[in-house]
């Protein structure tokens, strides 16, 4: 019944994303962080920081060179570059991806970061390593808390995760809390499902357990044939090898409401109830909201409560990992009334 949330992950700021074309400021900011955490606060809510328990359980999902990357990309691209390169104003993000058969890793920084990085959704800055690590020590410590009580934790996960997979960055996302806490939580229970109501494909988090039977993936959003992360998020990718039949995507269409946003959510209930979990993560997205000027859905904030109320239905132990959802005037108050039905 604990909130995590540490002031370190506020360290990744002043971001950028490239957008139709053009250089933006990041939705994905430092701000939108302080105000989710400033209005939980006044609906009562206390925020605890986690503590450090070191770099195991983020290793037990990711890859050990990536993490390394990620901890030195922006000393090395300074170091090459500069604070500003060009004197411009440029950004430690990509100009170049490995999309070419036999692609190798290069030595340089600017080539490297096109090798772990997916989109240019992802810039890192001074503090990104510091604010992911964080992050994920908050995803970590709800799945302990789940574990030791039974009980629904939350983690104000920022930056979100289910975009990166075990190698790459994308889409506001470089280390994947809903995963590190899946796999905390599989420490101790054999069968876990990760719910995603995130309006993007949890790309990333079916990645890393697409060939995997003990971790049930379901994601529900908007189709990816005219949505971001556009690739993937199909019904037809169901997991291979052993985790066949093991993902999930349920899409509906691009502005969608209420009604296709709880029927995808009807569908996803009982996936994961003939799976039968012992454990479950919910990867909160909000950003489906019809007040997210990002998102462009159309989903109330009484659907987003009737979503809760189906979940919290389970009565599983339950880790809830923050995801997107960006500036709106009900943005605090929609994951407020999330964790209200579940006591926390
Ligand atoms: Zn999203």
């Amino acid at each position: 019944m604990t909130i995590f949330w540490s002031e370190e992950q506020l360290r990744h700021r002043d971001t950028h994303f490239v957008q139709l074309g053009a250089i933006r400021a990041s939705r994905e900011s430092a701000e939108r962080a302080a105000s989710i955490a400033a209005t939980l606060r006044t609906r009562g809510k206390v925020l605890c920081a986690p503590p450090d328990v070191g770099m195991d359980p983020i290793l037990a999902v990711h890859d050990t060179d990536y993490v390394e990357f990620l901890r030195n990309a922006w000393d090395r691209w300074r170091a090459e570059f500069g604070d500003t390169p060009f004197g411009t104003g440029g950004h430690a993000m990509p100009n170049v991806f490995p999309q070419v058969p036999h692609a190798q890793k290069p030595d340089l920084i600017v080539g490297q970061i096109g090798w772990y990085t997916g989109d240019m959704a992802a810039e890192i800055v001074s503090g990104t390593w510091t604010a992911a690590y964080w992050a994920a020590q908050g995803a970590i410590a709800a799945a302990r808390g789940v574990l030791q009580t039974g009980r629904a934790h939350y983690a104000l996960c920022r930056p979100p995760g289910h975009h990166a997979l075990a190698g790459k960055a994308m889409g506001f996302c470089y280390l994947n809390n809903a995963a590190i806490a899946a796999q905390e939580l599989r420490k101790a229970t054999p069968r876990v499902a990760i719910l995603d109501v995130d309006v993007h494909h949890g790309n990333g988090t079916q990645a890393i357990f697409y060939d995997r039977a003990d971790v049930l993936t379901v994601s529900m959003h908007s189709h990816p044939r005219s949505y971001y992360p556009f690739f993937t998020g199909y019904a037809e990718e169901r997991g291979e090898g052993a985790g066949a039949g093991y993902n999930l995507n349920l899409t509906y269409d691009f502005g969608a409401g209420d009604t296709p946003f709880l029927s995808a959510l009807d569908r996803s209930i009982a996936a994961i109830t003939d799976f039968a979990p012992d454990a479950l993560v919910l990867a909160l997205g909000v950003d489906a909201s019809e007040h997210d000027t990002h998102g462009r859905h159309a989903v109330t904030r009484a659907a987003f409560t009737s979503m809760a109320e189906r979940i919290r239905a389970f009565d599983l132990p339950t880790v809830i990992v923050q995801e997107g959802g960006y500036e709106s005037p009900v943005l605090g108050h929609l994951i407020a009334d999330v964790l209200d039905v579940f006591d926390i």
